[in-house]
Order: structure tokens, then C-alpha cells, then sequence
């Protein structure tokens, strides 16, 4: 769990200055910060191999008398040594060295080397190979040999004796009880750390390096607990903040309700009454929303935001593209024009002068709702009534915005967060990215939706598939095209983009057809998706700017041209466009052989599956936790050990541990925090 910005390095006794500076790179600020310094893998010291014997590629020692050592200057300066034993002559040679090295290399004296052997010009050599001078007849070391992460001026031999020090000097206590260690198979602390540390003679070296060796695992759990407990203390935290209190009233949202042409499903019912339960309190909730594409979110967030409204308070929508926030302002303003209250709509794209007379409406607290864009955090917009801030596929955005949302509100109290996400999370990832969360779960889609039918189409076939969208748009249906990804020039996307559109234009005179992109303005957008949603276009070409949220139920049928250079979960947001009606969906992957067996696992996927969590899962697997929820943006703090896939196992348990020790030993969930953060409230969420 790293960070960067803790306090300057200054050192203990016997360590400061230039070393304490360098150790600081290392993130060592503390002695007792070495103990968590482990190895990244392990030599084996304890046997020496005759020159003759060393066999190419394979890392060996070799021990011998230096009989020549001089620095070369072709073909470039290097240093040259040579060591010979009773059965051979090797050459080792440096490319970068010091004269310090030069003096352990002087003729006649004794050394072990330590490299990898391979054939050169002039016989067997090493390469850079470490070299430790000995008097004749010194012992072997009797154990495996720890090799450290460094950084430069501090070589292994200092990190290793700092290390075996803080070994003897700092408390090896053992946090977490000895019958928690017994039932998951996990050594003691102290036992864990020798282990890796100080290998015992016999152990392993593969054994060791694979990290679930037992002493790994107990290191492991140790971090994904200290993870929960700062996740849990940051929850706590929060819980003891004030909020704007929000009874439920139920005459504004009971009319919603009533006034709706559909009825609100089971899990959004639950959803609405978990959220409502939260905002009658008064410490902020922090509630994400999860449901999968089209499982009806929008409508869940409008309640919560009548409910502040209810009570006089104001509440935000923010949404991460121009196209949804006006998607969602357009929603809000139907639904609730009728109830009386308005909707402010704060975008970048507005005329400066509709703008100023709602910025002054929200100032003043006579407009009580917005809906928005990042533009919704500038500095412009003042909302000091701000009691619920809802920001809807919240990974698309950084933590800093997400946080600035909540600042708007009034100084001394937080406004509840909502969060919203269709991109599903797996449980193992939600306990250890949104530990601090409460979170409702969507897993229902409205009824009468028809399952959408994907279709894999090699794009040598794009003729027919052309010919299906006329097909379908004769019909009265709608199709999106989506252009490629091309991740390497935004640029050249537009230019497809734009070659895309005037092509089908030439092939489909009889239809009408828009394009959409990132470069358009605010208007034009605008214009162009309520053209697309009043049926007025029966084509719209698209570059992925669609794919977050947008929603025209009429459209029935999706083309994704190179579609294996996009990742499953766009590819999921993108084919959720579609099946939001009633007439039977179908959404064609083009794609372009050859496939390379990521690209073609992804289709697979996708082909099969349409469960938003089972894709999900296939995603982490394909492509590792890192990615996936944008980990690095999430302001939750890396693990340096851990591995969410790996060690699954271990993050219940470490869960269920956290919980027992905040309530029952809270010293020892200090005594744990400050092993590894310091005890630095950093750590934590803000
Ligand atoms: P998402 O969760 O992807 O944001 P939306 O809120 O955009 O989904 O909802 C998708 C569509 O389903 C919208 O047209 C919305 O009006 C409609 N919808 C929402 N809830 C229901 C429901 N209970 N029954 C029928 N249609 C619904
Ligand atoms: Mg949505």
C-alpha cells in the first residue's frame, strides 16, 4: 500500500542522511518499514560450480583467483576481469562499473562470482555478475540468499544487513490471533518473515518466489486486512459527519410514481427504499448504484433527488458526456414539469445568458434541481442548498470531480453521494475497491424486454450486413453503426468516422443518416440525437461517444465494425444501446481476421454471454483487476502484495476480521494500521 508524499525522511539511529533519502525512495521511513521490504526472489549461494561445469543460461558461482583485470576501450569502455579456478578460465565484464569494483578485482585476490554463464568470443563469460571478494577457504552461506528491490546507491549487501537488523530491533507482535492463523493455514508473523527473509538451508528457491508459499499468503492477508480496516474506519468516519436530514414525504415521489407508464420493478423498488432510508439520515450516505445496462437507474436517482426537493433542499445530477446529461435533463424535465418543479440544465454548450439566469436561480435557492456535465463542479455554479449529489457512471470520472461535486454544498455538512455504475463489479472487488460503500444492486431489468441476438459477421460480409440495416430501417426501425476504435489518434478516428458516413450515405440513399462524434459541438450533438430520437434519422453513425447511456428505444439493431479492438465491457455499454424496446434486437460484431487469441476470447464472450456480471468476471480474468474499475482513479490504495484474482480467498476472511477487530480489539487494528500506513489517516478515502 503505497503512497507517495509522507512526511520527509529523516532516519533512526544509525541510518540518516543520504541513506535516508535514498531508503526513502524505496518507501522506508521507518526502521520497522523494512520488515515489509521483501524479496522479489532468491540465489542460491550455498554450492559453488566448477568454471568447466557452468552450464549457458543457467545462473551459477563460481569461486577463483583474479589472474587479469583491466578496463577496455573497445568496442566500448567496459571492464574486464579474469578468474580462474582448478578447472577453468572465465571472463566476467562490466559495462558500467566503479573504481571501488576495480579494486575488488585486483590480480591475486580471491572472489566468488554470481551470474549467468553464456559463450563469448573469448570463451565462457558472466555479465555484470556480482562479485564478493572472500579469504581463501571462507565458508559458504548455509542459506538461499533474499535479492530486494532497490534503487541506485543502495546495493543488496546494505539492504540486507538493515534488514536483519530491524529483524533483531523492532517488535515482531503478532496482530491477528493465533486461532485465525491456524483455521487459513497461515504462520505467525514473525515465523512469515524469517521465512522469507532468512530462508531455512533446505527451503526451495521456486517454492519461496511463487507467492502462495504459506509465509506470502500470511503476508497477504495481513495487507487486504489493513486494506478493510482503513476502508471501514473510513466508512465510520463519514458515518459521524453531519448531512442534511431528509424525511421521507412521499407526496412529490408518490406522484412520480403514479404518473410513470411503467411500474417500477422489484429491485428498483428495493433499491429507491434503501436510498430513501439513507437520506432521512443525517451523516451523509455513500451509496453506489449498480445495475446493468438498461436495468432502469435514471428513474431510481430522479426519486432520491425529488426526495431532497421535497424538503427544500437542492440535489445535482452529473453525467460524464454532453449527450447523457442532456439525455437526463430532457427525463427530469418531462417527469417533473407536470409535478411543478424545474430542472436546471448546466452545460458548457448553453448560451451565456439562459445560463446566468438559472445560475442565479440555483444561487438563490429557488431552482432546486440540476442536471449537468462536468461543467456542474466550475466554479459559476453555487448550490448551498446542495443536499444529494448523484454522479451517474461514475468511473467515467476522476476523484477529484466526484469529490468537488460534494463541495458545492453548504460549509460544515456533506451532501449524500449517490453513485451510479453499470459497470458490474464482482464481489471480490467490490469488498476491496468500495469497502467504504454501501451499495444497492439493480438485478432485474424491466419486463418485457426481448433478449438481444449477437451475431459474430467477418467484415468481408459488410455488403450483407449494409443490406440488413435497410432491411430493418424500411421496417421503421432504427440502427446504430458504430466506427472503430482507434486508440492511437483521435484524429484518424474522426477521419473513419466521417469516411464511414459518407459511405453508407452512398450506399443507402433511401435512408436518412446522421453522424455523431466527440468534436462536434455541444448544439450539434444535441441536435443530432433528438433528431435520432424523434425517429427523424433512421441511421446514426457513431464513434463510441454513444456508448454510455444513450437511449432510443426504437433502435433495434447495432453494427460494431472492428469490434475486436474493443474491450468487453465497451462492447457490453455499446450493445446495450439496443434491446430497450419491444421489437427483437440484434447487434452485429463486424470483425477483421487475423485475431489474436485476447480479441478472439473477448468475441467469445460476448457472443455467449449478455449477464453484465458474467461478462464482467470474464473481463477481469482477460485483462486483471487494474483496469477494470480504473483502480488507480478509484483513490483507493494499491496493494503492493495482494492479488485480488490470486488471493481471493483470503479477502472474506480478511473482511470478516476487520469488522471483529474494530468493535472488539481496536488497539490491535491500530497496533496493524501503523505496522504498515504509519497510522497516517492518508490512506483513507476522503
Ligand atoms: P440505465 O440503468 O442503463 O441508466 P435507464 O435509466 O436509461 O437505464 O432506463 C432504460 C430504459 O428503461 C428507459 O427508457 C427507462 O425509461 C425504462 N425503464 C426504467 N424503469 C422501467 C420499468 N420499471 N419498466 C419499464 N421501463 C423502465
Ligand atoms: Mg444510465
Amino acid at each position: 500500500m503505497r503512497e507517495s508524499g509522507r512526511a520527509q525522511a529523516s532516519g533512526w539511529p544509525g541510518v540518516g542522511g543520504q541513506l535516508a533519502g535514498r531508503l526513502a525512495k524505496l518507501d522506508i521511513y521507518r526502521q520497522e518499514d523494512l520488515l515489509l521490504h521483501l524479496p522479489l526472489r532468491y540465489e542460491d549461494e550455498t554450492r559453488l560450480t566448477p568454471i568447466v561445469d557452468a552450464r549457458h543460461g543457467f545462473p551459477a558461482q563460481v569461486e577463483g583467483d583474479v589472474v587479469s583485470c583491466e578496463v577496455t576501450l573497445r568496442p566500448r569502455r567496459q571492464l574486464v576481469a579474469r578468474v580462474r579456478d582448478g578447472s577453468g578460465t572465465l571472463v566476467a565484464r562490466w559495462l558500467n562499473f566503479y573504481p571501488s569494483q576495480q579494486k575488488q578485482l585486483a590480480v591475486g585476490r580471491r572472489v566468488r562470482l554470481f551470474g549467468e554463464v553464456r559463450g563469448g568470443f573469448f570463451g565462457d563469460e558472466m555479465v555484470h555478475p556480482r562479485v564478493r571478494p572472500i579469504e581463501a577457504g571462507e565458508a559458504l552461506p548455509e542459506a538461499l540468499t533474499p535479492v530486494y528491490p532497490t534503487t541506485a546507491g543502495i546495493g543488496q549487501a546494505t539492504l540486507r544487513k538493515l534488514i536483519d537488523v530491524a529483524l533483531r530491533t523492532v517488535a515482531l507482535d503478532d496482530p491477528i490471533p493465533p486461532d485465525v492463523c491456524a483455521r487459513l493455514g497461515l504462520p505467525g508473523f514473525a515465523a512469515a518473515l524469517n521465512a522469507l527473509h532468512h530462508p531455512a538451508p533446505d527451503a526451495d528457491p521456486s517454492a519461496l518466489e511463487s507467492r502462495d508459499h504459506p509465509a506470502w499468503r500470511r503476508i497477504k492477508f495481513e495487507e487486504l486486512l489493513v486494506q478493510q480496516l482503513s476502508l471501514r474506519r473510513a466508512y465510520n468516519a463519514r458515518r459521524a459527519l453531519g448531512a442534511p436530514a431528509l424525511p421521507v414525504r412521499d407526496r412529490l415521489t408518490a406522484a412520480l410514481i403514479a404518473q410513470l407508464p411503467f411500474s417500477l420493478t422489484r429491485a428498483q423498488q428495493r433499491a429507491s427504499a434503501e436510498i430513501a432510508a439513507d437520506l432521512a439520515a443525517a451523516h451523509p450516505m455513500q451509496r453506489l448504484l449498480q445495475g446493468d445496462v438498461g436495468s432502469g437507474k435514471t428513474i431510481v436517482a430522479a426519486l432520491a433527488m425529488l426526495q431532497a426537493a421535497e424538503n427544500g433542499w437542492q440535489a445535482a445530477l452529473m453525467a460524464p458526456t454532453e449527450i447523457l446529461a442532456e439525455q437526463h435533463f430532457r427525463k427530469l424535465h418531462g417527469w417533473l414539469t407536470p409535478l411543478g418543479i424545474d430542472v436546471a440544465w448546466i452545460s458548457g454548450g448553453r448560451k451565456k445568458r439562459e445560463r446566468e439566469a438559472e445560475l442565479e436561480r440555483l444561487h438563490n435557492g429557488e431552482l432546486l434541481l440540476a442536471v449537468g456535465t462536468h461543467a456542474l463542479i466550475e466554479d459559476p455554479v453555487a448550490m448551498p442548498k446542495l443536499a444529494l449529489a448523484v454522479v451517474d457512471e461514475q468511473h467515467r470520472f476522476g476523484v477529484r470531480q466526484r469529490l468537488a461535486l460534494r463541495e458545492k454544498g453548504r460549509a460544515g455538512q456533506r451532501p449524500h453521494m449517490l453513485m451510479m455504475s453499470a459497470t458490474p463489479i464482482p464481489r471480490t472487488l467490490a469488498m476491496t475497491h468500495y469497502a467504504d460503500l454501501d451499495v444497492s444492486v439493480l438485478d432485474e431489468l424491466p419486463p418485457g424486454r426481448t433478449p438481444i441476438r449477437t451475431r459474430l459477421v467477418s467484415d468481408a460480409r459488410r455488403d450483407e450486413v449494409v443490406g440488413r440495416v435497410r432491411d430493418a430501417c424500411l421496417e421503421g426501425r432504427q440502427a446504430y453503426w458504430v466506427c472503430p476504435l482507434i486508440e492511437e489518434s483521435e484524429a484518424l478516428q474522426l477521419q473513419t468516422a466521417v469516411d464511414t458516413f459518407q459511405m453508407l450515405c452512398a450506399d443507402l440513399p433511401e435512408l436518412k443518416i446522421g453522424l455523431i462524434h466527440g468534436r462536434l459541438k455541444a448544439d450539434e450533438k444535441a441536435a443530432t440525437m433528438a433528431a435520432f430520437a424523434a425517429a427523424e434519422l433512421q441511421v446514426l453513425v457513431a464513434t463510441t461517444v454513444i456508448e454510455v447511456g444513450v437511449d432510443v428505444p426504437n433502435a433495434s439493431l447495432m453494427v460494431i465494425e472492428h469490434a475486436e479492438r474493443f474491450g468487453l465491457a465497451q462492447l457490453h455499454q455499446l450493445r446495450g444501446r439496443v434491446g430497450r424496446g419491444t421489437a427483437e434486437s440484434v447487434c452485429i460484431l463486424l470483425f477483421a481476421q487475423p485475431l489474436s487469441d485476447t480479441a478472439r476470447a473477448r468475441l467469445k464472450v460476448i457472443y455467449e454471454q449478455t449477464d453484465g456480471f458474467v461478462i464482467a468476471s470474464a473481463d477481469l480474468h482477460i485483462r486483471g483487476p487494474g483496469e477494470f474499475v480504473g483502480a488507480r482513479q478509484s483513490g483507493v490504495p494499491l496493494l503492493r502484495f495482494a492479488n485480488l484474482e490470486a488471493d481471493d480467498d483470503l479477502i472474506g476472511p480478511a473482511r470478516a476480521l476487520a469488522e471483529h477487530m474494530l468493535a472488539h480489539e481496536p488497539g490491535l487494528a491500530e497496533r496493524l494500521l501503523t505496522r504498515w500506513v504509519g497510522g497516517r489517516e492518508g490512506l483513507l478515502r476522503a
